[in-house]
């Protein structure tokens, strides 16, 4: 995509080797030295190139193909950036410290949580994200910009990566292929596939096509109901692609993959959050032999549903365990302001039991 006459740099290249027409090879490995290794953004500052390679290289490429508009939060907890795009389209991207271990051994993972479109198309009822539907797809550059920026502004290193912010992943596969490419390879930013998770709303042709893809990443299924009648009140896009269907697409993707897959399920008052719906929850972890992780809804501004009580929510829980599901986890940190927007306490959540 060229905007602004602006070529948004090598990140947009659909491969991890990157060429920049009439620049020598050596030069474009000293830019993706100075961009992957060093977090470098500015030409100005890559002081091995000539400064007319400089001159130039500033006149026609983009080095990330945005800016960073706003940053919520401390770095302490959770950062929320909002990044403007060069078509003045805003993202966002989460930064989510996680602690593990016991006291004396402690170390603090950091994971971002990405975004992949410009809004969603897909209208889930609990959703922010969905509430204006899909403006546009990311570009592959856009999708590599904010872990760029986001580890710049961390001062460290970010070692996990989940797909869970703005838009749904599947859904614009030809920009993250490419991305995963350059964010996996030990040239690019080095992040092993175990550290990377996406999650869908369940687009089953897509997750086949997933399932070919080498690098063994994470899939999280954004589940939400048992059956289709209680689904298809919260995705509307359970008409499409109905439960007994996502289910055997996992089944195929696990066969593929031999790797264990997460059921995502946020819990929303008198919707979902029956005992009836956690017995089916568990019905289907254990057919899968998947990982469930329980999400209390997370209030969002505009929409009606609300967080069930505390003790539903346990009851739901006992109820999904007693299910024989492999393995259950619900987090029951409180929402903070910042977090309101797209699940972004999940995320949190989800980081901590990632990590
Ligand atoms: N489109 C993908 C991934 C991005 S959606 C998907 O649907 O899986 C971001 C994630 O945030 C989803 O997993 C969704 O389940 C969660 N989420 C969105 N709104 C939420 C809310 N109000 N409370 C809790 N989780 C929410
Ligand atoms: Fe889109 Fe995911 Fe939000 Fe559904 S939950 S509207 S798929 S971003």
């Amino acid at each position: 995509m060229q905007m602004n006459g602006m070529r948004p740099l090598l990140l947009d290249s659909p491969s991890e080797e990157w060429k920049m027409d009439g620049v020598p090879a050596y030069r474009v490995e000293q830019v993706r030295n100075w961009v992957f290794e060093k977090g470098v953004l500015d030409w100005e500052e890559m002081t091995n190139l000539p400064s007319s390679l400089r001159a130039e290289l500033s006149e026609f490429w983009d080095a990330v193909p945005m800016d960073k508009m706003r940053a919520q939060g401390s770095k302490d907890t959770t950062q929320k950036f909002l990044w403007r795009l060069r078509d003045g389209q805003l993202i966002e991207s989460v930064l989510i410290p996680a602690t593990k271990g016991t006291r004396g051994m402690r170390s603090s993972r950091l994971t971002l949580c990405v975004s992949t479109q410009v809004g969603c198309a897909l209208g889930c009822k609990f959703c922010a994200s969905g509430l204006d539907g899909l403006k546009r797809n990311l570009t592959t550059g856009e999708i590599i910009g904010q872990v760029l920026l986001a580890r710049n502004e961390a001062g460290r290193r970010i070692d996990n990566l989940v797909f869970m912010g703005m838009g749904e992943p599947l859904a614009n596969l030809p920009a993250l292929l490419p991305a995963l490419d350059q964010i996996l390879s030990p040239k690019g930013l080095g992040i092993g596939a175990r550290h990377l998770t996406l999650s869908t709303s369940g687009l089953v042709p897509k997750i086949l096509e997933l399932a070919k893809y080498p690098a063994q990443i994470r899939l999280a299924i954004s589940l939400h109901g048992g059956d289709n009648q209680t689904r298809e009140k919260i995705m509307p896009i359970n008409r499409t692609y109905p439960v007994e269907q996502l289910l055997e697409a996992c089944e195929r993707f696990i066969e593929e993959r031999k790797k264990m897959i997460t059921l995502e399920y946020i819990l929303i008052e008198g919707i979902n959050d029956d005992l009836e719906q956690a017995e089916l929850l568990a019905k289907h972890a254990k057919r899968l032999n998947a990982k469930v992780n329980l999400i209390p809804y997370n209030q969002v501004d505009g929409l009606e549903w609300k967080r069930p009580e505390l003790s539903q929510i346990r009851a739901f829980h006992k109820k999904v365990e007693q299910g024989d599901a492999p393995r259950v986890t619900l987090r029951m940190e409180k929402g903070h302001d910042i977090d309101a927007a797209c699940g972004q306490l999940r995320l949190r959540e989800t980081a901590e039991s990632l990590s």
